[in-house]
């Protein structure tokens, strides 16, 4: 699943190959996609709009166009490819959306796992739209201080790594990046969020700024099928300190790495370095 990091090259990589082309028509070839607007309504608001900008909202990918913005969220295994005509990168049946762009090619949306979302609002509204408007701050931008997060976990009994997930609470961790987040701030997974102290949430928001942005800069983690485009795959996996390694020795203190589950989600810990507060 793309997290924060792999979702950022995602949008790099689009605003690179299609900034200020023009969309000239659009195919939806899985209606489902489109979560709040039909296909007619959507291919006549695209039809001749310029590419503004594409960019991303922690998780959401945004195309910008002159007078709309197209919302894309990957959830599972949803993958855009700029592709020409004849050449197709998976198996069509998994082709659920393209746009006919001004320089004869393809920006295609497939998705094996079908879980991916659509969604086409103005530009006028775009950003007070369900998805965008409930997002928490993002580590390493505004809003997102030790002081906001402690007043998030304060009123909270759920385990911390739960609450790291949450992303009205904080946007842009996922299940890779809240691993090696815990793990470097030496807590348990399973803390309490109400046990924290605010020395705990600095301690949080420090590490989750400095792991982003280390893997941004890498762009992302390649793991399983994910891959932001053919030609690019992140390095970030390759830095992974706890995600992935149960079994292996920690790089502290040499005890075995476990893995459980902590509310459905596979988690690495070390139970020698993150151990419950008393
Ligand atoms: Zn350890």
């Amino acid at each position: 699943m793309p997290e924060l990091p792999e979702v950022t090259t995602v949008a790099k990589i689009l605003n690179r190959e299609i900034k200020n082309l023009t969309i000239t028509d659009s195919m939806i070839f899985y209606t489902k996609l489109l979560k709040n607007v039909d296909i007619t309504t959507f291919k006549a608001a695209v039809k001749n709009q310029k590419i503004v900008e594409v960019t991303n909202y922690a998780k959401y990918i945004a195309i910008k166009l002159e007078d709309w913005v197209l919302i894309s969220h990957l959830r599972m295994e949803g993958k855009w490819m700029i592709e020409e005509a004849n050449s197709y990168s998976y198996d069509q049946k998994h082709l659920e959306a393209q746009l006919a762009l001004s320089n004869g090619k393809f920006a295609r949306y497939y998705d094996t796992r079908k879980f991916g979302t659509l969604e086409l609002y103005s530009v006028d509204t775009y950003k007070n739209s369900p998805s965008l408007v409930k997002l928490g701050p993002i580590p390493g931008q505004l809003g997102a201080t030790s002081e906001y997060l402690y007043s998030k976990t304060k009123r909270s009994r759920k385990a911390i790594k739960t609450l790291l997930l949450d992303q009205t609470v904080v946007a842009g961790l996922g299940n890779i990046y809240v691993n090696e987040v815990l793990f470097a701030t030496k807590m348990s997974p399973e803390e309490p969020a109400n046990n924290l102290t605010l020395q705990d949430c600095k301690n949080l928001m420090k590490a989750s700024k400095e792991i982003l942005s280390k893997a941004i800069e890498l762009g992302g983690t390649t793991i399983h099928t994910f891959k932001s485009s053919v030609e690019v795959e992140g390095n970030y996996q390759e830095h992974l300190k706890v995600h992935l390694r149960a079994g292996h020795p920690c790089f502290n203190c040499g005890f075995k790495i476990a893995k459980n589950f902590v509310n459905g989600r596979g988690t690495y810990y070390c139970p020698k370095c993150q151990i419950l507060k008393k």
